[in-house]
């Protein structure tokens, strides 16, 4: 079979390959991407998991943080047919004693919310946003949109800076730490941190501390919590109509093998089915470290070290996600009131919390394990046929289920009953009667979906100190750039890592970019 040549080849059409190829397309670069499957998207996908007609992200539905940074606006997106529904209030939270609390876009509103619980937690909230606004945002968003800082540099930057030092301190902190030293009320405590956790770190992991500013609120309250119309896979399809636009082009159904490597450059890309790809300027791989480096280049052009440390990186939780098609809205527990809230967040209680990710590092499950819940049709009636929905609720859980991945397998139609019995608790109308149909997704299934899933971490590569910044994937390449000359790496395995935030796949752009002597055309 014959193949062709490009300036770029890009592989995976993930929103982070299909990112970077729009922008080196942009630049002028006859660029070409190969995708594994029939579909683009990977993670940023939507399917009709459970019924015909019931639209379901499989992986991320939350496109909160691309809004941070300036993608969508340079290359046009809405222009492709791109629209992001904010939902606003952007969250709540169920408890099991009936009580809710929401947060809403406005931060005075989501104060006066928490001020039923506690007048100083409310304050307090104030004080927290407000420190973010002042001290965190500009930071937090220009680390990410560029390559990771050297070691130091971040430090340094923070020093000169007012309050530097004390965003250093509230940054080595847990999650849990920062919540407990800001609010003092058990409702406010894990409202704030179900919210931090979002994507899966630890409550007691150190080093993430800012989530709690991040995640857990400010970056809500200022970048919104958005969702596409349509579904996440409308992010992706808008990429590929801007890439063509620009004279690009994508391959489904054209999985990467190997990569070319002649005197130590990257030259091209052979397909499974025999295609040979040339690539005049350079190769940029969207996969996972491990396929890429363990699977797709011959081991002579590799520093042995470099393939020992991806045969051993860290994993992350991962989730078990329950999708459902309801023939009618979901309605929480009549003392709740949150039955037009999309995202509704389940943490039980302070010490249920706690236990569930105890029980995580030993490899068991918890039955009172907090869970989250998505109905995304409240606001965007295209997912549904008319006046139906469909719904997910996910919870973090382990890869290595009893010390056995496979356990998965065997609990898995066990576990389909168990979680719709859970989401019942809090929403009793979802019955055998208003569920049309039904499916669920463990680790197994997710690492299934996509390679970038590796040992169903959600994030691709585990958010810990050692992966993060100038470490990710690994110290000796973490700019993008590779050992082998003219092989770029891009995706949740590069600084800033997983989630649909597309600065991966911007950077890797502007890198190569860089080093061909181009820019983007305005
Ligand atoms: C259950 C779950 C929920 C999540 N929820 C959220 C959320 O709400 N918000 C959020 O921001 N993030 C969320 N995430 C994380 C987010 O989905 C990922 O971080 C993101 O999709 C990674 O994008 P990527 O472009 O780096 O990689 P991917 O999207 O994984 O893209 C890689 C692409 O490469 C293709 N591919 C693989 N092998 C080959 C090959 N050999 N040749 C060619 N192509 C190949 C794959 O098919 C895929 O299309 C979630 C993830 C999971 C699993």
């Amino acid at each position: 079979m014959s193949g062709s040549a490009a300036d770029i080849v890009v592989l995976g059409a993930g929103h982070n390959g299909l990112i970077a190829a729009a922008y080196l397309a942009k630049a002028g670069l006859k660029t070409l991407v190969l995708e594994a499957k029939d579909q683009v998207g990977g993670g940023c996908g939507t399917e009709e998991l459970t019924a015909p007609g019931f639209r379901h992200d499989p992986c991320a539905s939350v496109h909160g943080a691309i809004q941070a940074g300036p993608i969508l606006k340079e290359l046009g997106l809405e222009r492709f047919g791109l629209r992001y529904i904010f939902p606003d209030p952007l969250h709540a939270s169920v408890f099991p004693d009936g009580s809710s609390l929401v947060t809403w876009r406005s931060v005075e509103q989501s104060a006066r919310e928490i001020e039923r619980f506690s007048p100083k937690d409310a304050a307090a909230y104030l004080r927290l946003v407000a420190f973010w606004d002042r001290h965190i945002r500009d930071v937090f968003v220009a680390s990410r949109y560029a390559p990771p800082r050297r070691p130091g540099e971040l430090y340094t930057l923070l020093e000169r800076r007012e309050a530097g030092f004390e965003v250093m301190r509230l940054m080595a902190s847990s999650p849990l730490e920062v919540v407990n030293e800001f609010f003092e009320e058990e409702h406010v405590r894990l409202h704030v941190l179900k919210a931090s956790l979002q994507g899966g770190p630890f409550p007691d992991q150190l080093g993430y501390g800012l989530l709690v500013f991040g995640t857990g609120s400010g970056a809500r309250h200022s970048f919104g919590w958005a969702m596409p119309e349509g579904g996440s896979l409308e992010l992706p399809l808008s990429l590929v109509r801007a890439l063509r636009d620009s004279g690009g082009d994508v391959l489904t159904r054209s999985e990467a093998k190997e990569i070319i490597v002649e005197d130590g450059v990257a030259r091209g890309v052979i397909t499974g089915d025999g295609r040979r790809f040339t690539a005049q300027k350079a190769v940029v791989a969207g996969l996972h470290v491990r396929q890429v480096f363990l699977e797709m280049i011959d081991h002579r052009w590799l520093d042995a070290n470099l393939v020992e440390a991806f045969q051993k990186v860290r994993t992350g939780l991962s989730e078990v996600v329950l999708h459902l098609a309801l023939s009618e809205p979901p309605r929480y527990r009549a003392d709740f009131g949150v039955d037009r809230v999309v995202h509704c967040h389940v943490p039980e209680t302070m010490p249920d919390l706690l236990a569930a990710y105890a029980e995580c590092r030993k490899g068991h499950l918890y039955a009172r394990a907090p869970f989250q819940v998505f109905c995304q049709t409240l606001v965007d009636g295209t997912r549904a046929p008319s006046g139906q929905h469909v719904l997910n609720a996910g919870r973090y859980v382990p890869y290595d289920l009893s010390g056995r991945p496979e356990s998965w397998r065997e609990i898995k139609n066990q576990l389909l009953g168990e979680e719709i019995e859970r989401v019942r608790e809090y929403i009793p109308n979802v019955t055998e009667k208003t569920v049309l149909g039904k499916a669920v997704m463990t680790p197994l299934d997710i690492e299934a979906h996509d390679a970038m899933f590796y040992r169903g971490d959600i994030m691709g590569l585990g958010h810990v100190l050692s992966q993060e910044g100038h470490l990710r994937p690994h110290p000796s390449i973490s700019d993008y750039r590779t050992s082998i000359r003219n092989l770029y790496l891009t995706g949740a395995c590069t600084h800033p890592g997983g989630t649909i935030s597309g600065a991966p796949g911007r950077n890797c752009a502007l890198t190569v970019l860089g080093d061909l002597g181009l820019r983007v055309s305005p």
